[in-house]
């Protein structure tokens, strides 16, 4: 340090993201543009910055992405909405479902006979709906794999 101002030896780091922001004073300006000719690191620094800095503005500029993003959120809004209402139906299948056996299995004037065909009956329908949605769930992964790879 020769004195209290900012040297042209000393390097300019802090002062280039607002010279690529254009936000430094005159002298500031001719301080790094100084300083980066003569000085290969804080050059790189700025070729970096000025990159980056280009990069931003086109993806911010890029409709196509933020088209690509909102068709993507409602995508996943309407699948969230579809399994909500598939979890609703179950639910309240369920519900009836659970009251009818339990009425069911407490009604005295049906033999026991009955009431275990009719356990079976709705046993092998619960089981049989619960592998279809099994099914359906796996698939949904695999469709997942198949878009990744495309
Ligand atoms: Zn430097």
């Amino acid at each position: 340090m020769v004195n209290g101002n900012l040297h042209v030896d000393d390097h300019v780091g802090e002062l280039l993201s607002g010279f690529v922001d254009g936000e430094l004073t005159q002298q500031q300006r001719q301080l790094v543009s100084l300083h980066c000719n003569g000085c290969a690191e804080c050059m790189e620094k700025l070729l970096e910055l000025r990159e980056l800095r280009e990069r931003i503005s086109k993806a911010n500029l890029s409709e196509v992405g933020e088209d690509k993003w909102r068709e993507a959120m409602d995508d996943s809004t309407v699948k969230t909405s579809r399994n909500i209402g598939w979890l609703m139906f179950i639910a309240g299948l369920l519900a009836i479902v659970g009251i009818g056996v339990f009425v069911f299995l407490f009604d005295d004037s049906i033999s026991v006979a009955v009431k275990l065909i009719m356990i079976a009956i709705y046993g092998g329908l619960a089981t049989l709906l619960f592998s279809v949605l099994r099914q359906r769930l796996i698939e949904r992964k695999t469709d997942k794999y198949k878009d990744v790879e495309i």
